[in-house]
């Protein structure tokens, strides 16, 4: 039997007995969104300060991106690969030419798409570098994180990723992140065997890490000296999130593998990419990759949306521009639990230092009953990641009412 949820503690209760208890979520039941809002189910209303991990770049619910899926579901959802349809062209060529690559290869979900931009790697490096197939290696970072597979998670150092879920894929060097001599050391003694080198340019689950100005250029170059691939995971910190389209934009840096999730779907479906050139693309030939739903007609349509948004709305120039203010008026905020405020556009992370034995999840609740919505990641740390539609008076109005909670405990 379906049971109608009428209450928020009814649907927490739901979840907590049948569903996998694989998240801790903050007690928060969300029933409808707008903008930069949302609602729970007894009508209280929230600023929303995680957007889905940056997936909901583009605001909840906008318009015209709920327009571009229900005109596109009425027609046709889904033709598989098997067959063409007419919407995924205009979208491969929509996306190459706003990111500047030969060609696009969809999936669905960000670890989908890091699983392809590996696949790409290896294959160019085994079939172009000519690295023994069973030799080739992909170079890591500590601290990062790309997803739950189990390739990806051989690839974390966190513990709650990676731990106890059996054997581990062969292949991977993690060295230490915002570390240039690290990667030219480990490239020096093995570059050879080395076909890529796989980072987020911003480390978004570590708690908003952002790396010394120079790190990417540096390493990009190192990466071009020993004739390996630099892999960006811009899943969570591209697509205008941090005041640039592209974090490697920061740097001028152009990655040789462009991975793209998130706010590529404008948290409407899930739609994932990889971006390469032809000499790295066309390794993979039919037959050799693919996914069921990748490319379909509903997350072509809704993916162009999506990135129209972001430059009709100036959407990169306000996520810079309103960054500026948070940090800003954050670092002016005196309070003994704010330890340090860090981060690019509207990419931030407050380090809480735990205070009378309240900590960041504290200051979550606390932020929630004063009508904004952020989580920790990890214990001390909480990333602020409004919608970037949201509007000046909004944020400063948002950052009143995080000052206010964080006054409370004072
Ligand atoms: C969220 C995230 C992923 C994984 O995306 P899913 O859609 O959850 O699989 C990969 N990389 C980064 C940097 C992310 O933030």
């Amino acid at each position: 039997m379906v049971e109608n949820i009428t209450s928020s503690k009814q649907a927490m209760e739901l979840e907590a007995k049948y569903g996998a208890h694989n998240y801790h979520p903050l007690p928060v039941v969300l029933a409808k969104g707008k903008g930069a809002k949302v609602w729970d189910v007894e009508g209280k209303e929230y600023y929303d300060f995680l957007s889905a991990y940056s997936a909901v770049n583009q605001g909840h619910c906008h318009p015209k991106i709920i327009k571009a899926l229900t005109d596109q579901a009425q027609r046709l959802t889904l033709s598989s690969r098997a067959f063409y349809n007419d919407a995924l062209g205009s979208w491969e060529k929509y996306v190459t030419e706003y990111f500047g690559y030969d060609k696009v290869l969809p999936m669905n979900s960000g670890a989908e798409a890091d699983e392809t931009g590996l696949k790409l790697a290896r294959r160019w490096g085994v079939v172009c570098k000519g690295i023994p197939n069973d030799k080739v290696k992909i170079v890591c970072c500590e601290g990062n994180f790309h997803g739950r597979t189990i390739t990806i998670i051989t690839m974390s150092n966190d513990p709650e990723s990676y731990a106890n879920y059996g054997p581990m894929t062969p292949g991977f060097i993690r060295i230490p992140y915002n570390d240039p001599a690290a990667l030219e050391k480990v490239l020096d003694e093995q570059g050879d065997e080395i076909a890529g080198f796989l980072l987020e340019p911003i480390q978004g689950e570590a708690g908003v890490y952002v790396p010394d100005d120079g790190y990417l250029k540096k390493c990009y170059d190192i990466c071009k000296k020993h004739n390996v691939l630099f892999m960006a995971d811009e899943v969570q910190c591209g697509i205008a999130r941090t005041g640039k389209m592209l974090a490697c934009d920061h740097e001028g840096v152009r990655p040789d593998i462009l991975i793209l999730g998130k706010a590529l779907g404008g948290g409407v479906v899930p739609v994932s990419a990889v971006l390469a050139d032809d000499y790295i693309m066309l390794n993979i030939k039919p037959g050799e990759h693919g996914s069921t739903f990748g490319g379909n007609p509903i997350a072509a349509k809704v993916s162009i949306a999506a990135l129209e948004v972001i430059k009709e709305e100036n959407l990169v120039e306000k996520a810079d521009y309103l960054g500026k203010i948070f940090r800003e008026e954050m670092t002016k905020f005196q309070s003994p639990m704010i330890e340090k405020v860090r981060g690019k556009g509207l990419l931030n992370a407050i380090i809480i230092k735990p205070r009378n034995g309240k900590e960041a999840w504290d200051v979550c609740l606390k932020m929630r009953d004063l009508g904004v919505l952020a989580k920790p990641t990890h214990q001390h740390i909480i990333r602020f990641a409004p919608p970037l539609v949201i509007t000046e008076a909004e944020l400063r109005d948002a950052i009143g009412l995080i000052q206010k909670a964080l006054k409370s405990f004072e």
